[in-house]
């Protein structure tokens, strides 16, 4: 398995379910925002994703976002739906993810990190000893660096993605 396959490749964020992070030895997740939760820029989460968030979290399942973005969009976001964040994580270096593994209150056992992105969310799982679930980007996005990436991700989503189109 290389740096840049995920544990488990998914469309959606609430298509995971607390059986399959059971089934995977998982207590701790670590949450990407942009087009994981919410389109980028926006406050309002995707349909489901509130709901999704509660019904974790009352599994016994600890969540802390764990995203690039600023703190002036991940703060008030992450407020909004209810957890913890780590802001400019910095992912794939694991800076961010041991920041967010300290707001933790007790030891993460296995921590799985989810998140849209091979080249931040999977690779910084990877490299960090993580699991990683990676789903499919929900919205459209601009801007040169994001476009580079996801023309880079579209032969490892092929064949992840192969066996459920
Ligand atoms: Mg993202």
């Amino acid at each position: 398995m290389g740096l840049l396959t995920p544990t488990v490749a998914l469309r959606k964020v609430t298509e995971i379910t607390p059986e399959l992070l059971k089934e995977m030895g998982i207590d701790a997740i670590l949450l990407d925002v942009d087009n994981t939760l919410a389109p980028p820029t926006e406050k309002t989460p995707y349909e489901g994703v509130q709901q999704w968030i509660d019904t974790i979290k009352n599994s016994g399942f600890a969540v802390v976002i764990c995203s690039n973005n600023f703190h002036s969009r991940i703060t008030p976001f992450s407020e909004s739906v209810g957890l913890d964040c780590v802001a400019m994580s910095m992912k794939p270096f694991p800076i961010g993810f041991n920041r967010a593994k300290k707001k933790l209150h007790e030891k993460p056992k296995a921590v799985v990190v989810v998140g849209d992105q091979i080249y931040t969310d999977v690779l910084g799982a990877n490299l960090a000893g993580m699991q990683s679930i990676l789903l499919e980007p929900r919205s459209e996005e601009k801007g040169l660096t994001i476009w580079i990436r996801r023309k880079l991700e579209v032969g490892i989503r092929k064949k992840l993605y192969s066996d459920k189109t």
